[in-house]
């Protein structure tokens, strides 16, 4: 058993981002326990709790709540709370999206490290999934969680793409793996969706500096952190898209091409489950009342 965990003290951290191009700055503070990761939009009003079913837009970054009221790109955020078990944040910010950094979650570890940690007078609860729950999506895309005895995390991706191609990668999650392995992996993008995405007001934080940004047939803006840095960056944003189950999880993520929808709605299934064992534990099975009337 471990306990739950919040900031031992308040950081600040200030940056473009990468989708609205808007300069906000995030505020991170120590929440109670049983709290979870909390966003408040300072600017609007807005409390948005990072829960499955409060996600908002998921093209291209995982966003929570309705336009106007919204916090983009939380995953990296969340992905690095999650990877170093950080379980109750508060995280206030002026703008409508987190701030990139360097497109990795390195930046967010570091400000966690210099905050540290600090232990609550309660237990954390981690949900293992009792049942295989899988969600399939368009092409052959699909995603699963399996039970197991620990978080471990296989994921394939298959870009028809000289630069990328196909990469694959599985590891169990712990802070220490969390930290070397994943957190230093940039988000990419396409050189050739880059107006088609701007037209559609995204990526217009994005810079060389920002993210991995990939031309027609090599990456254009430097040398890669690990030679397989993208799937490791898929593999990032999947454990800050399942930090909105607002629980550890454990089991066997298996995911072949997936992406922010999928992980969402895997991380919805999973609220589901969970929401059942709640009501098993809560009402008696029918055998315990036959018992019990004997
Ligand atoms: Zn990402």
């Amino acid at each position: 058993m471990r306990l739950q965990t919040t900031l031992a003290r308040t950081v600040t951290v200030s940056g473009v981002g990468l989708h609205s191009g808007h300069l906000v700055r995030a505020t991170l503070r120590p929440a109670p326990a049983g709290r979870g990761i909390v966003f408040v939009r300072t600017d609007v009003g807005a409390v948005l709790p990072a829960l499955a079913e409060e996600a908002g837009r998921l093209d291209y970054a995982t966003s929570l709540g309705e336009r106007g009221r919204e916090v983009g790109t939380v995953e990296h955020l969340l992905s690095a709370a999650a990877g170093l078990g950080l379980d109750n944040l508060t995280v206030e910010i002026d703008g409508p999206e987190l701030p990139i950094l360097d497109g990795s979650s390195a930046p967010w570890v570091a400000e966690i490290h210099s905050a540290g940690l600090t232990t609550l007078a309660s237990a954390a609860r981690p949900f293992a999934v009792p049942k295989t729950l899988s969600v399939h999506g368009s092409d052959g895309k699909w995603i699963e969680i399996r039970p197991a005895k620990e978080l471990r995390i296989s994921y394939s991706i298959d870009f028809p793409h000289p630069a990328v191609g196909r990469q694959s990668i599985s590891l169990v999650l712990t802070p220490e793996t969390y930290a070397a392995h994943l957190a230093p992996a940039r988000t990419f993008g396409f050189l050739a969706e880059y107006e088609y995405m701007k037209s559609k007001g995204l990526a217009r934080g994005a810079s060389e500096d920002n993210c991995i940004v990939v031309g027609e047939s090599a990456v254009l803006n430097g040398g890669l952190r690990f030679p397989d840095e993208f799937v490791r960056h898929k593999v990032l944003d999947l454990v800050g898209d399942l930090a909105l189950v607002g629980r550890p999880v454990v089991g066997h993520v298996v995911a072949h091409r997936a992406g922010h929808a999928l992980h969402t709605a895997l991380a919805k299934e999973i609220r589901q489950a969970l929401a059942g064992e709640h009501l098993r534990r809560v009402e008696p099975a029918p055998e315990s009342v036959a018992l019990a009337g004997r």
